[in-house]
């Protein structure tokens, strides 16, 4: 197939399903190897030489007459960037021909159906070919081959949806490979929990699940299960009923009642029959393809809403190995939020109980410079002296500083370790510095010294101060 059809594969609109489907995709690396990042994308990028050609014109600007090769590409160009010289269409990393069979087995790392594979392609990867591709990879993949006889069961559920995470949880018990787990879902998010009931399934057990249960996500308004033991004894019902959770029970024979529970306890099933017959996940005990199947169903399986239950349940969205390629993902996912530095705070008191940082009196330590004279709490006992000389160099957080004390060892002193020197007498300011040495130093060396130091979050300011503060943090280098 020719570049001409590009354009027509090129998915400019995008639909995703609305069941929730069964499949998850997400994966997660068991293997020694590392995962395939944004770097080696870069390295197969440079050597491709079709996209080289697109990132030449991206960067050059387009011609006026174009090979019909590009002619769609061309009409998609607002839609192409560079990024850490990967090219990127729509936030998605186009994937160089070398790594698009590895990216394929990353896709189908847990057995994804097609739809699923598409859904997590669009979000991260693209390459031209890309759906047939993905196509013809699950109806090679001898594991879905092996668990595509059963059509899925379709249970029906009559619940009205939740409005809140956790207000609503369905349970039940679920047999595998001679074990017994309890499943436990939200029906807001879809959040998915499975116990290994290793000590039987007797109620004070259950119990003792669910309290952690609660204990992560607090107490549900309603907990449903179905009618058997032990969720319908009194002594399950009276515990549930004292923490304020009504308990409802799915008819006697009827336990598609439980909908939620019931279709999960099938997906759940399902994927570990895959990864059971997953010769990657051979050396895998049973406990851990379930943390497998938990990551990729927690991250990667949308609910009828669009969201994914991580992105329901917690304010953040964690990072996949997925994430590894896209490198404007991998920048933001470095980049310290300015909101952040506020939080970074390790002493609760500064807080007050409405939340809002209260200033710390002028605390002198607050506005130390790298190089400042400070006296550092002796903790040697071999030590006559209370207090050791010591200098500032960095800071690490609100309260924790870097140090340099005696022949330029460094360490981090929390501030109730620290004085600053004119506090002891209330007449020495600072320590006798070393001569300037600025000017022998010369600026290129200063400069890298700066950009050291800026590295480590030492702000520019003053340039007199500075270049004070350079050349003693110079002689301490040497
Ligand atoms: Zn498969």
């Amino acid at each position: 197939m020719g570049n001409a059809d590009f354009c027509s594969r090129f998915p400019l609109e995008q639909s995703v399903p609305k069941e929730l489907d069964l499949d998850c995709i997400k994966h997660i690396n068991f293997s020694n190897e590392c995962p395939i990042d944004f770097n080696d994308i870069a390295k197969h990028t440079k050597t491709d030489s079709f996209l080289q050609q697109i990132m030449t014109f991206i960067r050059k600007g387009w011609p006026s007459k174009i090979d019909k090769h590009f002619a769609n590409i061309f009409a998609n160009q607002c839609d192409l960037e560079i990024n850490e010289d990967c090219l990127i269409y729509q936030d998605r990393v186009i994937i160089p021909q070398q790594l698009q069979s590895e990216m394929l087995r990353l896709l189908h790392a847990s057995h994804a159906g097609i739809v699923k594979m598409k859904q997590l392609a669009r979000r991260s990867v693209y390459w031209y070919g890309i759906n047939a591709d993905i196509e013809n990879f699950v109806r090679e993949c001898d594991a879905c081959a092996s668990m595509a006889v059963h059509p899925k069961q379709k249970i029906e559920s009559k619940w009205t949806p939740s409005s809140r995470p956790f207000g609503r949880v369905h349970i039940d018990f679920f047999y595998f490979k001679h074990h017994v787990f309890l499943l436990i879902v939200d029906s807001y998010s879809k959040w998915v929990e499975v116990e290994w009931m290793k000590n039987g399934t007797a109620c004070t057990q259950v119990i003792r699940k669910l309290l952690a249960y609660f204990a992560r996500f607090g107490f549900p308004d309603i907990l449903v299960s179905d009618n058997g033991p032990p969720f319908n004894s009194h002594d399950f019902k009276t515990f549930l009923e004292r923490q304020g959770i009504r308990v409802l029970n799915s008819p006697p024979y009827n336990p598609a009642s439980n909908g939620q529970a019931e279709r999960l306890v099938l997906t759940v099933k399902d994927v570990l029959k895959k990864l059971l017959l997953d010769p990657e996940y051979l050396h895998l005990e049973l406990v851990d393809l379930i943390s497998l199947f938990l990551i990729n169903f927690r991250n990667n399986t949308m609910t009828m809403d669009g969201f994914f239950p991580s992105q329901k349940v917690l304010a953040y969205t964690p990072k996949m190995l997925i994430d590894l390629i896209n490198p404007k993902r991998h920048s933001n996912s470095n980049t310290v939020p300015q909101t952040n530095n506020v939080n970074r705070n390790d002493d609760i008191f500064v807080r007050s109980n409405d939340g809002l940082s209260k200033e710390v009196h002028n605390d002198p330590l607050d506005s130390l410079m790298a190089g400042d004279a400070l006296w550092y709490k002796n903790n040697n006992p071999h030590h006559q002296a209370k207090w050791i000389k010591a200098h500032f160099l960095k800071r690490m957080c609100k309260n924790v500083l870097q140090i340099t004390i005696g022949s330029g060892l460094t360490t981090t002193a929390h501030r109730s370790q620290i004085k600053i020197v004119n506090d002891r007498d209330g007449k020495s300011a600072s320590w006798k510095e070393p001569d300037h040495r600025i000017s022998r130093i010369g600026k290129g060396r200063v400069e890298r010294v700066w950009r050291s130091m800026a590295s480590h979050g030492v702000r520019r300011g003053n340039e007199r101060i500075i270049s004070k503060r350079i050349s003693f943090i110079l002689t301490f280098k040497k």
